[in-house]
């Protein structure tokens, strides 16, 4: 894996702590960063790559997610990374119910908009960072790498497994400096 010029991360589960099974982040005190979420998009940006965070919340379409509260999260979000040193350049979300949309990952409605929005992105030049098949499947279907962030590395479900964001950052910008 080349040192990409964008990177596509997944939210829930990777940048902060995954809700239940069937649940979602309905408050901003149900959002809890990961440890070292924060600084890894602060390093990662920093370093030169365009971070753009791609979200599947579904809650809002089942109307469990008030979208002030999800504006509110992602503010604090570009506020806490701004802080840390770094940008991210896009929250892209999909709001929608499953299999009515064409942005619900691993479909790649967002990714496209992201391009939309940045034309210069090069999707043979991203990885997107994920711990849900989703996020695997978008990543083969926009033709980017993928870093599976995962509790259980090594279960042989993707080349590149980590435990992390952080631990994701490292490997990127261990190769920025190769
Ligand atoms: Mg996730
Ligand atoms: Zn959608």
């Amino acid at each position: 894996m080349s040192c990409p010029s964008t990177v596509f991360v997944d939210r829930d589960g990777v940048i902060n702590r995954k809700p239940r099974e069937d649940d979602y982040v309905k408050a901003v005190d149900e959002f809890e960063l990961l440890p070292g979420s924060i600084e890894a998009l602060a390093r990662l940006s920093k370093s030169g790559m365009r971070v753009v965070i791609v979200t599947n919340q579904q809650g809002v379409a089942k109307q469990l997610v008030a979208a002030a509260t999800l504006e509110l999260i992602h503010q604090s979000l570009e506020n806490d990374v701004a802080a840390a040193g770094g940008e991210i350049a896009e929250i892209l979300t999909c709001p929608h119910i499953a299999d009515s949309c064409d942005c619900r990952k691993p479909k790649t409605g967002l990714f496209v908009e992201a391009q939309r929005l940045h034309p210069e992105i090069d999707f043979a030049d991203s990885v997107v960072i994920g711990d849900s098949q989703s996020d695997l499947d978008a990543a083969m279907a926009i033709g980017a790498a993928a870093i599976h962030v995962t509790s259980a590395p090594g279960d042989g479900l993707s080349p590149v497994q980590v435990e992390s964001l952080a631990a994701a950052a490292e490997i990127l910008l261990e190769e920025r400096n190769d």
